[in-house]
Formats: C-alpha cells, sequence, structure tokens
C-alpha cells in the first residue's frame, strides 16, 4: 500500500502525478531546483523539497538528494515520471536498495531496454519483428563497410545508448559510410558516455507506431492500443493521435497480441511503450521506453483508463485493473504539444507568462503546469503545455483542436500553436495521410 509517494520530476508531467495520487488519497512531496521553486508542481504538492540549483545535473538528476528528500519526508514510493532518471537503471536500484517502491519496471528490464542493441536482441527473442540491420555493435568502418552490403543503402547509423532523438546518422550511399560512421561514433561516445553504434535498414516513409503496453511483474500484460507519433521534427514528436489513422482492425489486434505476448514472456512491470516503424503494412521494432510517456493522455482519453493511477496501482502490488476484452476504443484523441518557442525559427523562447487563460469545453484536456505570472526558467525543456482533445471521430477531433487551440491564451512567450494551427489545415493531415518525414518536408528542411 502506497500512503505517500515523491515524484522525481518536475513540470507538467509532475502535477499529473499529484492530480493521480490526489485522487487515490496518497500524500505527495514535490521535488525541485532553485529555479522551479514557484512552479506548479511545488504549489499543488502536499510537501516541496528543494534538492539543489538550476542545473538539473544538480537537481533532477541528483541521486543522492533526491534519496534524501525521500528519507526526510518519509513516503513509500518514488515515481520518476519521464526524461531525467526515468530510465536511469542504477537509481531504480538505489530507490529499491533504500527500501523504496519503484513506480516502474525492474532495473534489470530498464538497463535491458535502455542499450537499444540489447533491447533490439532482446526483441528478436521475444518475437517482435525488427528493422534488417547487423546484428549487435559495428566496431570499425571495416566492418560497418561489410554490413552495409547486406543491409544496403540508404542505411542508419545507430548509438547504442542514443536517445532523445540524438545519436543517429542516416548515409545514403557508400560513399557517405565512412564519415557517417565515424561521427556517428565519435558523437556517441561524447554524449552518452558510450561509442557503441550499430546499423540498420533506413525506412524511406514509415509511420512512427507505437503500442502501449502494461504488465503486472508476474506474466500477465495488457496492451491499449496503438498512437500514432509520426509528425516529428528532429525525431521529436509534435502532434500524436490514437488510434492510428492508418492502422485496421486486424492490424492492431495483431500487433497488439504480439506485444502482449513479449511483455507476458519476459514479465514486464508496469507501463511501457513498444515503438515500431510501420512500413507497407509491416511493423519494424525501434525501441522499447520503459517508461509513462509524455503522449500518455490520447491513449487515456479513447480508452477510459487512467495510466498514472495503473501505475501506481501496479507498483503497489495489486497487480492490473483490467483484462484485454475490457479496453475498448472510443472515439479519437489528438494531443499537440505546446512548446515556448519561436513558431519560425524553433528556438526555445523562456519568459514570463503575462495571461493565461486554458480553452475548455466538451472534450478539451490541458495537462500544463503553466499560470498567469509564471516564469518559464530557461534550464529545462521548451514543452510548457500538451493539449489534448477528445471526440467521437477524427473529424470532430481535428475540429475541436483547431477552436481549442484558438481559445488558447499564452500572453508573453512566443508559442508554437500558430504552427499547430497550420498543420491541422493541411490537407494531408486531414486525410490522414504523413509519414515520419512529412513536417519537415513541409517546411522544406529535407
Ligand atoms: P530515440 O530513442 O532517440 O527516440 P528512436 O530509435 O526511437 O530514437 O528513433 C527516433 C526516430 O528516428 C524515429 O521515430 C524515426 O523518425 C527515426 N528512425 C529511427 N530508426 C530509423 C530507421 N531505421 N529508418 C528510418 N527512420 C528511423
Amino acid at each position: 500500500m502506497i500512503k505517500k509517494l515523491l515524484i522525481a520530476n518536475r513540470g507538467e508531467i509532475a502535477v499529473r502525478i499529484i492530480r493521480a495520487c490526489r485522487e487515490l488519497g496518497i500524500k505527495t512531496v514535490a521535488v525541485h531546483s532553485t529555479a522551479d521553486a514557484d512552479s506548479m508542481h511545488v504549489k499543488i504538492a502536499d510537501e516541496a523539497v528543494c534538492i539543489g540549483p538550476a542545473q538539473s545535473k544538480y537537481s533532477y538528476l541528483n541521486i543522492p538528494s533526491i534519496l534524501t528528500a525521500a528519507q526526510i519526508t518519509g513516503v513509500d514510493a518514488i515515481h520518476p515520471g519521464f526524461g531525467f532518471l526515468s530510465e536511469n537503471a542504477e537509481f531504480a536500484e538505489l530507490v529499491d536498495e533504500h527500501g523504496f517502491i519503484f513506480v516502474g519496471p525492474t532495473s534489470e528490464h530498464i538497463r535491458v531496454m535502455g542499450d537499444k542493441i540489447k533491447a533490439k536482441d532482446t526483441a528478436v527473442k521475444l518475437g517482435i519483428p525488427v528493422v534488417p540491420g547487423s546484428q549487435g555493435e559495428v566496431k570499425t568502418v571495416k566492418d560497418a563497410k561489410s554490413w552495409s552490403k547486406k543491409i544496403g543503402f540508404p542505411l542508419i547509423i545507430k548509438a547504442a545508448s542514443g536517445g532523445g532523438g540524438r545519436g543517429m546518422k542516416v548515409a545514403n550511399t557508400p560513399e557517405e559510410l565512412e564519415e557517417a560512421f565515424n561521427i556517428c561514433q565519435t558523437e556517441a561516445l561524447s554524449a552518452f558516455g558510450d561509442g557503441a553504434v550499430y546499423m540498420e535498414r533506413y525506412l524511406g516513409r514509415p509511420r512512427h507506431i507505437e503500442i502501449q503496453v502494461f504488465g503486472d511483474g508476474t506474466g500477465n500484460a495488457l496492451h491499449f492500443f496503438e498512437r500514432d507519433c509520426s509528425i516529428q521534427r528532429r525525431h521529436q514528436k509534435v502532434i500524436e493521435e490514437a488510434s492510428g489513422p492508418s492502422i485496421d482492425e486486424k492490424t492492431r489486434t495483431d500487433i497488439g497480441n504480439v506485444c502482449v505476448k513479449a511483455m507476458s514472456k519476459m514479465k514486464y512491470r508496469g507501463a511501457g511503450t513498444i515503438e515500431f516503424l510501420y512500413e507497407n503494412g509491416e511493423f519494424f521494432f525501434i525501441e522499447m521506453n520503459t517508461r509513462i510517456q509524455v503522449e500518455h493522455p490520447i491513449t487515456e482519453m479513447i480508452t477510459g483508463f487512467d495510466l498514472i493511477k495503473e501505475q501506481i496501482n501496479v507498483a503497489s502490488g495489486d497487480g492490473l485493473s483490467a483484462k484485454q476484452q475490457d479496453i475498448k476504443i472510443n472515439g479519437h484523441a489528438i494531443e499537440c504539444r505546446i512548446n515556448a518557442e519561436c513558431p519560425e525559427t524553433f528556438m526555445p523562447m523562456p519568459g514570463t507568462v503575462e495571461l493565461y487563460h486554458a480553452p475548455g469545453g466538451l472534450g478539451v484536456r490541458v495537462d500544463s503546469h503553466l499560470y498567469a505570472g509564471y516564469s518559464i526558467p530557461p534550464h529545462y525543456d521548451s514543452m510548457i503545455a500538451k493539449l489534448i482533445v477528445h471526440a467521437p471521430t477524427r473529424e470532430i477531433a481535428i475540429a475541436r483542436m483547431k477552436r481549442a487551440l484558438k481559445e488558447y491564451l499564452i500572453i508573453g512567450v512566443k508559442t508554437n500553436i500558430p504552427l499547430h494551427l497550420k498543420l491541422l489545415d493541411e490537407p494531408d493531415f486531414i486525410s490522414g495521410d504523413y509519414t515520419i518525414h512529412w513536417l519537415e518536408e513541409l517546411m522544406g528542411l529535407k
């Protein structure tokens, strides 16, 4: 039984977790940096502890500080949210060793899935289809050349420890291979402290389809259908929708079953997302995220399940709250990620929110930590809100999102709301005909 929980995160996801805890009657402890003393999660939690200065390295990534805060406030559990320490196996291990419940999978599963080479290998063993590519790490240019003959061009070189859309290089021709390989290896070492890279076929026109899964840690597993997150810029998601406009009933059931079988076999615990590229009716595994995702609300809207509560229930040892046949799709949901950035150049633009008015009405949800007078600190991610709509059909959801975006007032900082409005009017978006390259092609970036 969890009575008190510490949220090792900030921003809208910390607020989201506090909201779930409050409904469950669980007391909450917020941790924050000095730059976040006025942040919403600090204001609405039952208790708050300052864990260090603005730089994440000394606060939100500072494991001893977070564990000390947990100890002095007497919590039972720690929820890591997403980003920061959420996929840090050592953190999960230490949380466990200090006698707290980690709201997430075992450190062993985090470790395996955090290494993309091991993750791919595990996926193959679990019967999940993967992108054809090198077997394991590619160590030298000579090996890269030899693998390229089997894989063909274009191909992509990826860092085993990469994440957040970084640590990837495409080689379109044999001439580009050596340089791309060397750059990727060097960058991987400097950015992630691990120079291991691997290679796979570069898919030309895929969609990014991900499956939300849950396990109870003893072999029971569920899926909550798919999300289409193809609308990306620099491998970062911009708009997501559920269900996927390109996925039919049979395809949905088949891939869902593949994922459930795999999670059951590995005795996965908690929330996870299995990410695929989907091209010409085929799924290719790219990675598994062992945490809750930014875009989880769209799955909540179409299924009616509270995925944060589900995480907490599983962590408490209460098991999964549903059977697969109880999970059904109701209507359509879309999420627009609202960033404090210049809509033309995408440069982050922190500042003070002078006036704030969030949209409302039927089928509109805003997950955000903003309020009038709030100063967005420059030290963290530029995402300041998630605007989510739910409607009986995709067509109504698009109309609803447009009216909600127009109602949304965030005065004082520049946001990408104008970009979202433009994208929602594009014929390809309206027809659901887009790939992972669509946004960059539309903006002339490719
Ligand atoms: P990250 O962990 O950084 O998010 P992923 O492996 O999930 O990395 O890949 C992120 C994005 O990169 C994908 O959504 C896709 O747009 C692109 N990508 C990755 N692998 C391939 C591939 N083999 N072919 C084409 N695009 C790819």
